[in-house]
């Protein structure tokens, strides 16, 4: 390709709607282009790497003999319907209608549609196990697109399917995706942890995420250098800790006049936050709860979600907790409170703490639960924090952000159940078919990669995503003999089958290298005033320093660097 005929308008600045790096330098290198909120254009050098990334996954699909084909994106509102999604996607669902008014929806994810084309197909054990992929478009409403490619409302994804007849089997179906995804992440030279991953209430029996390592993920991983135990922090397992030895002393109830966050209530004890015990009302479906933590814990919403059979859950608003509790906002405790009550069970093993007194301006100190209350449901509902103990090994739990590259999941009989996916077994009876689902975020892979290898002056592309994998930058191109020294180098590195760039460009050196740096080439053959010696600068991308060598090794060189 010849620099003067591509169409790579690079930025010098960094543009205002940009504040992570993955997004300034998709911008500034001329990747991409936005439209409107979450929407995006891929430029010639985006969708050279979109397609690298693409092809990545596809071989490492096909090797773990994953089968592909392609579904439409525009989906008939049955589908949904009948596995009860079309209600609970809301918002994130982009919708319309035919001209014969007839429900549609852009599909977010695919497992009806899948599980469907299945039930149409096959029906005996025999046909089974197969598993099954597409790298398709998918559409959600997001609530708050976001970092440029990384949360889109339009985006590539490749989900992939696995329908098996035993338990086992899923276990190897499942195991076939994980290694995939190992090869996946690892060709895209991403530093990643695979994590323990919520798999909802009834979302079957497991669940790992791919999670690229980054202060900008959205995601926080509970790990533990130990025994090298990761989870999601939304999953990630809290101890209950040893029963505290104190002996009881009497309850009592203490005026606390205007004290009634916390912080407000622990300076007015002159106690540490870990003394208190905060109680909070939940709105769950369409009942309330009371949930109570240690004071400085955060209540973790997906386990209380889980534990309450899935159902949403949200802090109720101030006139439902004036109304539970009878006191105003603030003063909520687990005695006599008329709603269950949920502990969090670290809680269980505390003595002679504080907890409101649903009385205004009241909070009770000294409350022992093995003595004063009985919770309705003692469960692990916290959020794991830095310093916590590990649940595997009792080591100290670390934190670190990771962006979500990937996700793999046992579903189980979830869809084929709830849609009527069944085989036909040796003696004649049906059973439902055992499935899984495996995504990846393509878009999202781009991000992720830029976010671990840029520096300065722009991206720094792993060999097998880099829209081109080398340059030759003939520095005057008005002279003969450099510029034919250039093209003699190029059209060798392309016969080797390398995707080569030529900067043909009239610009000064400075002002190309520039470019290719931004965009991030792994390979710069420069070609000066040494030409007529055969001699040229050999520099790689991921390198400070160049080395004078002769044209053919430098062609040795890019050609053992890149293929
Ligand atoms: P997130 O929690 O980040 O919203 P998700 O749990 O909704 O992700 P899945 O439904 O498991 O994601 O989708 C599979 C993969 O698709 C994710 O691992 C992620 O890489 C990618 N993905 C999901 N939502 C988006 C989005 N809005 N933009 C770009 N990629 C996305
Ligand atoms: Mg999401």
């Amino acid at each position: 390709m010849k620099a003067s005929r591509l169409l790579m308008p690079t930025l010098r600045e960094a543009p205002a709607e940009a504040d992570i790096i993955s997004h300034i330098l998709m911008l500034r290198a001329g990747l991409i282009r936005k439209l409107a909120a979450g929407v995006y254009s891929y430029l010639p050098l985006g969708i050279k790497v979109l397609k690298n990334i693409e092809n990545i996954i596809r071989e490492e699909m096909d090797k773990a003999g994953a089968q592909e084909l392609l579904m439409s994106a525009l989906l008939p509102a049955e589908s949904y319907q009948k596995s009860g999604r079309w209600d609970r996607f809301g918002d994130d669902m982009f919708r319309l209608q035919d001209r014969n008014k007839r429900d549609f929806c852009l599909g977010p994810t695919h497992e009806e549609i899948f599980t469907e084309t299945v039930i149409d197909s096959v029906h005996s054990y025999r046909d089974y196990p197969f598993t099954l992929y597409q790298i398709q478009t998918k559409y959600r409403d997001e609530r708050r697109p976001r970092f440029g490619v990384m949360r889109t409302r339009e985006f590539l994804m490749k989900d992939a399917y696995s329908f098996d007849i035993s338990k086992e089997g899923l276990d190897d179906s499942y195991k076939a995706m994980y290694q995939a995804y190992k090869n996946i992440f690892d060709r895209m030279g991403l530093n990643y942890m695979i994590v323990d991953a919520d798999s909802g209430a009834m979302g079957g029996s497991g669940s790992q995420e791919f999670m690229v390592i980054s202060d900008v993920g959205e995601d926080t991983i509970a790990y533990c250098e130990k025994c090298r135990y990761s989870a999601n922090t939304e999953k990630a397992v809290c101890l209950s800790g040893n029963k505290s030895t104190e002996e009881m002393l009497p309850l009592r109830k203490v005026s606390t006049p205007n004290a009634k966050t916390i912080e407000e209530v622990a300076s007015f004890f002159g106690k540490h936050e870990d003394s208190f015990v905060k109680t909070m009302i939940y709105k769950a479906g369409d009942k309330h709860v009371a949930v109570c933590v240690r004071g400085d814990r955060e209540i973790n919403e997906v386990k209380l979600s889980n534990l309450l059979g899935g159902d949403e859950v949200s802090l109720a608003d101030p006139d439902d907790v004036v109304r539970i509790t009878n006191a105003k906002v603030g003063f909520a405790g687990p005695f006599g409170i008329g709603i269950d009550v949920i502990c969090d069970n670290e809680v269980m093993n505390m003595r002679n703490f504080i907890v409101g007194a649903n009385e205004t301006d009241c909070h009770l100190e000294n409350v022992n639960p093995e003595r004063d209350f009985t919770p309705s449901i003692v469960s692990d509902i916290r959020l794991i924090s830095a310093g916590d103990i590990c649940p595997v090994c009792g080591g100290e739990i670390k934190t670190a952000q990771g962006i979500e590259v990937g996700h793999i999941f046992k579903l189980g009989t979830k869809y084929s159940e709830s849609l009527g996916l069944n085989y036909v077994d040796e003696n004649g009876k049906e059973n439902p078919v055992i499935m899984g689902c495996y995504g990846i975020g393509i878009n999202r892979c781009i991000a992720a990669i830029i976010e671990q290898h840029s520096d300065e002056n722009g991206i720094i592309w792993p060999a097998e995503a880099a829209p081109y994998k080398a340059v030759v930058v003939p520095v005057n191109v008005k002279d003969e003999v450099q510029m034919n020294l250039a093209l003699e180098i190029y059209d060798s590195l392309e016969k080797a089958g390398i995707q080569v760039i030529i900067d043909d460009r009239d610009e000064r050196p400075g002002v190309k290298f520039k470019d290719w740096d931004l965009i991030g080439i792994p390979v710069r053959i420069t070609v000066g005033k040494k030409a007529g010696e055969g001699i040229v600068e050999y520099k790689l991308r991921s390198e400070k320093e160049y080395s004078e060598i002769g044209s053919k090794e430098a062609i040795q060189k890019a050609e053992a660097y890149i293929l």
